[in-house]
Protein backbone atom coordinates (compact mmCIF):
# COMPACT_ATOMS: atom_id res chain seq x y z
CA UNK A 1 0.00 0.00 0.00
CA UNK A 2 1.67 3.38 -0.97
CA UNK A 3 1.87 5.85 1.08
CA UNK A 4 1.87 9.29 -0.46
CA UNK A 5 2.46 12.89 1.10
CA UNK A 6 -0.30 15.21 -0.03
CA UNK A 7 1.29 18.06 -1.85
CA UNK A 8 -0.49 21.65 -2.42
CA UNK A 9 1.47 24.06 -4.31
CA UNK A 10 0.81 27.10 -5.18
CA UNK A 11 1.21 28.83 -8.84
CA UNK A 12 1.12 32.64 -9.13
CA UNK A 13 2.11 32.68 -12.69
CA UNK A 14 3.06 36.52 -13.66
CA UNK A 15 1.50 37.70 -10.01
CA UNK A 16 2.31 38.48 -6.72
CA UNK A 17 4.81 41.56 -4.56
CA UNK A 18 7.60 40.72 -1.90
CA UNK A 19 5.04 42.05 0.62
CA UNK A 20 2.84 38.81 -0.47
CA UNK A 21 5.82 36.74 0.31
CA UNK A 22 6.35 37.94 3.82
CA UNK A 23 2.33 37.86 4.12
CA UNK A 24 2.25 34.28 3.10
CA UNK A 25 5.18 33.02 4.95
CA UNK A 26 3.59 33.96 7.91
CA UNK A 27 0.30 32.63 7.24
CA UNK A 28 1.69 29.25 6.01
CA UNK A 29 3.71 28.45 9.62
CA UNK A 30 -0.07 27.71 10.51
CA UNK A 31 0.01 24.70 7.73
CA UNK A 32 0.15 21.41 9.01
CA UNK A 33 3.65 21.42 7.54
CA UNK A 34 5.00 17.88 8.56
CA UNK A 35 2.16 16.16 6.96
CA UNK A 36 1.38 18.31 4.06
CA UNK A 37 4.15 19.27 1.32
CA UNK A 38 3.83 23.50 0.81
CA UNK A 39 5.11 24.71 -1.97
CA UNK A 40 4.81 28.38 -3.80
CA UNK A 41 6.10 28.96 -7.76
CA UNK A 42 6.10 32.50 -7.09
CA UNK A 43 7.41 34.91 -10.80
CA UNK A 44 11.38 34.22 -10.89
CA UNK A 45 12.44 37.95 -9.31
CA UNK A 46 10.81 36.88 -5.97
CA UNK A 47 12.38 33.52 -5.83
CA UNK A 48 15.38 34.27 -3.29
CA UNK A 49 12.69 36.00 -1.27
CA UNK A 50 10.52 33.03 -0.61
CA UNK A 51 13.69 31.29 -0.22
CA UNK A 52 14.71 33.43 2.77
CA UNK A 53 11.15 33.47 4.27
CA UNK A 54 11.89 29.61 4.12
CA UNK A 55 9.08 29.11 1.58
CA UNK A 56 9.62 25.93 -0.43
CA UNK A 57 9.86 27.21 -3.98
CA UNK A 58 10.05 26.09 -7.66
CA UNK A 59 9.92 27.90 -10.45
CA UNK A 60 7.11 28.37 -12.97
CA UNK A 61 9.32 26.51 -15.90
CA UNK A 62 12.58 26.24 -16.93
CA UNK A 63 14.60 26.38 -20.12
CA UNK A 64 15.21 23.24 -22.07
CA UNK A 65 19.06 24.84 -22.92
CA UNK A 66 22.35 24.64 -20.84
CA UNK A 67 23.52 27.96 -19.77
CA UNK A 68 24.64 30.06 -23.12
CA UNK A 69 23.27 32.66 -25.36
CA UNK A 70 19.56 32.38 -24.59
CA UNK A 71 18.47 36.19 -23.50
CA UNK A 72 15.20 35.94 -21.09
CA UNK A 73 15.93 32.31 -20.60
CA UNK A 74 15.78 30.55 -16.80
CA UNK A 75 19.27 27.96 -16.13
CA UNK A 76 17.52 24.95 -14.46
CA UNK A 77 21.25 24.45 -12.58
CA UNK A 78 21.06 27.99 -11.44
CA UNK A 79 17.59 27.35 -10.31
CA UNK A 80 18.80 24.48 -7.89
CA UNK A 81 22.05 26.58 -7.14
CA UNK A 82 19.30 29.11 -5.66
CA UNK A 83 17.86 26.81 -3.12
CA UNK A 84 14.68 25.26 -5.03
CA UNK A 85 13.62 21.73 -5.17
CA UNK A 86 10.85 21.74 -8.01
CA UNK A 87 9.94 23.16 -11.36
CA UNK A 88 6.79 23.37 -13.18
CA UNK A 89 7.15 22.28 -16.63
CA UNK A 90 4.71 22.30 -19.62
CA UNK A 91 1.89 24.42 -17.32
CA UNK A 92 -0.85 25.00 -20.11
CA UNK A 93 -0.10 28.85 -20.60
CA UNK A 94 3.22 27.86 -21.67
CA UNK A 95 1.84 25.48 -24.14
CA UNK A 96 -0.86 27.79 -25.90
CA UNK A 97 0.67 31.16 -25.11
CA UNK A 98 4.44 30.53 -25.84
CA UNK A 99 4.24 27.34 -28.21
CA UNK A 100 5.76 24.53 -25.96
CA UNK A 101 4.81 21.51 -27.74
CA UNK A 102 5.37 18.15 -25.88
CA UNK A 103 8.98 17.62 -27.34
CA UNK A 104 10.27 20.68 -25.34
CA UNK A 105 7.93 19.48 -22.74
CA UNK A 106 10.00 16.56 -22.76
CA UNK A 107 12.81 18.48 -22.62
CA UNK A 108 12.67 20.66 -20.03
CA UNK A 109 11.46 17.62 -18.19
CA UNK A 110 15.09 16.33 -18.86
CA UNK A 111 17.02 19.39 -18.01
CA UNK A 112 15.68 19.72 -15.29
CA UNK A 113 16.33 16.09 -13.78
CA UNK A 114 19.51 16.43 -14.79
CA UNK A 115 19.83 19.93 -12.32
CA UNK A 116 18.41 18.07 -9.67
CA UNK A 117 15.20 19.96 -9.54
CA UNK A 118 11.57 17.82 -9.52
CA UNK A 119 9.68 18.79 -12.30
CA UNK A 120 5.74 18.65 -11.74
CA UNK A 121 4.60 18.00 -15.20
CA UNK A 122 1.19 19.80 -15.88
CA UNK A 123 -1.30 17.42 -18.32
CA UNK A 124 -4.56 18.46 -19.52
CA UNK A 125 -6.99 19.03 -22.23
CA UNK A 126 -8.70 21.87 -23.56
CA UNK A 127 -12.54 22.55 -23.73
CA UNK A 128 -13.14 21.32 -27.49
CA UNK A 129 -10.70 18.09 -26.91
CA UNK A 130 -13.41 17.15 -23.94
CA UNK A 131 -16.11 17.80 -25.60
CA UNK A 132 -14.55 15.33 -28.66
CA UNK A 133 -13.88 12.94 -26.03
CA UNK A 134 -10.43 13.07 -26.18
CA UNK A 135 -9.70 13.50 -23.22
CA UNK A 136 -7.94 10.16 -22.36
CA UNK A 137 -5.45 10.65 -25.59
CA UNK A 138 -4.73 14.04 -25.22
CA UNK A 139 -3.39 13.63 -21.80
CA UNK A 140 -1.88 10.02 -22.87
CA UNK A 141 0.20 11.66 -25.54
CA UNK A 142 1.53 14.39 -22.93
CA UNK A 143 2.21 11.80 -20.65
CA UNK A 144 4.06 9.17 -23.22
CA UNK A 145 6.63 11.93 -24.68
CA UNK A 146 7.82 11.96 -21.61
CA UNK A 147 8.03 8.52 -21.07
CA UNK A 148 9.26 7.45 -24.52
CA UNK A 149 12.07 9.66 -24.71
CA UNK A 150 12.95 9.22 -20.95
CA UNK A 151 11.57 5.67 -19.54
CA UNK A 152 9.43 5.43 -16.90
CA UNK A 153 11.83 5.59 -14.45
CA UNK A 154 11.96 9.19 -15.05
CA UNK A 155 8.55 9.86 -13.73
CA UNK A 156 9.89 8.26 -9.95
CA UNK A 157 11.50 11.83 -9.40
CA UNK A 158 8.40 13.80 -10.45
CA UNK A 159 5.12 14.93 -10.13
CA UNK A 160 2.01 15.30 -12.40
CA UNK A 161 -0.52 17.59 -12.29
CA UNK A 162 -3.64 17.18 -14.18
CA UNK A 163 -5.28 20.20 -15.37
CA UNK A 164 -8.22 20.33 -17.69
CA UNK A 165 -7.75 23.82 -19.74
CA UNK A 166 -11.11 24.56 -19.92
CA UNK A 167 -11.02 24.95 -15.59
CA UNK A 168 -8.08 27.00 -15.28
CA UNK A 169 -8.72 30.76 -14.04
CA UNK A 170 -12.24 30.11 -15.61
CA UNK A 171 -13.82 29.30 -12.14
CA UNK A 172 -15.14 25.83 -13.83
CA UNK A 173 -13.47 23.42 -11.61
CA UNK A 174 -13.54 20.14 -12.69
CA UNK A 175 -16.32 17.86 -10.50
CA UNK A 176 -14.59 15.75 -7.92
CA UNK A 177 -15.96 12.52 -10.30
CA UNK A 178 -14.70 14.00 -13.61
CA UNK A 179 -11.02 14.46 -11.54
CA UNK A 180 -10.45 11.37 -10.10
CA UNK A 181 -11.51 9.51 -13.59
CA UNK A 182 -8.29 11.30 -15.07
CA UNK A 183 -6.32 10.60 -12.41
CA UNK A 184 -6.91 7.14 -12.35
CA UNK A 185 -6.39 6.87 -15.71
CA UNK A 186 -3.12 8.30 -15.44
CA UNK A 187 -2.42 5.95 -12.46
CA UNK A 188 -3.60 3.24 -14.47
CA UNK A 189 -1.16 4.21 -17.51
CA UNK A 190 1.45 4.17 -15.50
CA UNK A 191 0.66 1.05 -13.57
CA UNK A 192 0.93 -0.66 -16.87
CA UNK A 193 4.79 0.35 -17.14
CA UNK A 194 5.87 -0.23 -13.56
CA UNK A 195 3.27 -0.56 -10.51
CA UNK A 196 5.51 0.63 -7.69
CA UNK A 197 5.72 3.95 -9.39
CA UNK A 198 2.43 4.41 -10.50
CA UNK A 199 1.72 3.91 -6.52
CA UNK A 200 4.13 6.38 -5.16
CA UNK A 201 4.00 9.54 -7.29
CA UNK A 202 1.92 12.22 -6.45
CA UNK A 203 -0.49 13.57 -8.83
CA UNK A 204 -2.09 16.66 -8.26
CA UNK A 205 -5.20 18.26 -9.47
CA UNK A 206 -5.27 21.87 -10.53
CA UNK A 207 -8.12 24.35 -12.30
CA UNK A 208 -10.26 26.41 -10.58
CA UNK A 209 -9.49 24.49 -6.48
CA UNK A 210 -10.38 27.03 -4.09
CA UNK A 211 -11.35 26.46 -0.08
CA UNK A 212 -14.88 25.54 -0.87
CA UNK A 213 -13.89 22.46 -3.44
CA UNK A 214 -10.68 21.28 -2.22
CA UNK A 215 -11.38 18.85 0.08
CA UNK A 216 -13.70 16.85 -2.00
CA UNK A 217 -11.57 16.89 -4.63
CA UNK A 218 -8.45 16.08 -2.17
CA UNK A 219 -10.66 13.11 -1.17
CA UNK A 220 -10.80 11.25 -4.29
CA UNK A 221 -8.66 8.28 -4.42
CA UNK A 222 -6.10 9.17 -7.11
CA UNK A 223 -5.76 13.06 -6.15
CA UNK A 224 -2.51 13.37 -3.90
CA UNK A 225 -3.01 17.41 -3.71
CA UNK A 226 -3.61 20.40 -5.65
CA UNK A 227 -1.88 22.93 -7.77
CA UNK A 228 -3.66 26.44 -7.12
CA UNK A 229 -3.98 29.25 -9.07
CA UNK A 230 -5.92 31.88 -8.27
CA UNK A 231 -6.26 31.11 -4.61
CA UNK A 232 -2.83 30.58 -4.02
CA UNK A 233 -2.61 34.81 -3.76
CA UNK A 234 -5.16 34.98 -0.98
CA UNK A 235 -2.81 33.39 1.98
CA UNK A 236 -6.33 32.56 4.16
CA UNK A 237 -7.53 30.75 1.36
CA UNK A 238 -4.65 28.95 0.80
CA UNK A 239 -4.08 28.08 4.13
CA UNK A 240 -7.15 26.53 4.54
CA UNK A 241 -6.65 24.60 1.09
CA UNK A 242 -3.29 23.57 2.46
CA UNK A 243 -4.84 22.13 5.69
CA UNK A 244 -7.65 19.87 3.20
CA UNK A 245 -5.31 18.24 2.02
P1 LIG B 1 -6.41 28.38 -11.22
O1 LIG B 1 -5.01 28.04 -11.93
O2 LIG B 1 -6.40 27.73 -9.86
O3 LIG B 1 -6.44 29.89 -11.14
O4 LIG B 1 -7.49 27.83 -12.08
C1 LIG B 1 -4.43 26.77 -11.80
C2 LIG B 1 -3.14 26.72 -12.58
O5 LIG B 1 -3.05 27.35 -13.64
O6 LIG B 1 -2.17 26.06 -12.17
Amino acid sequence: MASRKPMVAGNWKMNGSVELITTMADTLKNASNNKIDVLIFPPFPLLSKALEADIVAGSQTVSHEDAGAFTGEVDAKLVFELGCKYTLVGHSERRSIYGESNDVVALKFEKAQENKLIPILCVGESETQREQGLTESVVAEQLNVVIDKLGVAALVNSVIAYEPVWAIGTGKTASPKQAQEVHKFIRNKIAALDMSIAENITLLYGGSVNDQNSELLFAQADIDGGLIGGASLKPDAFLSICNSA
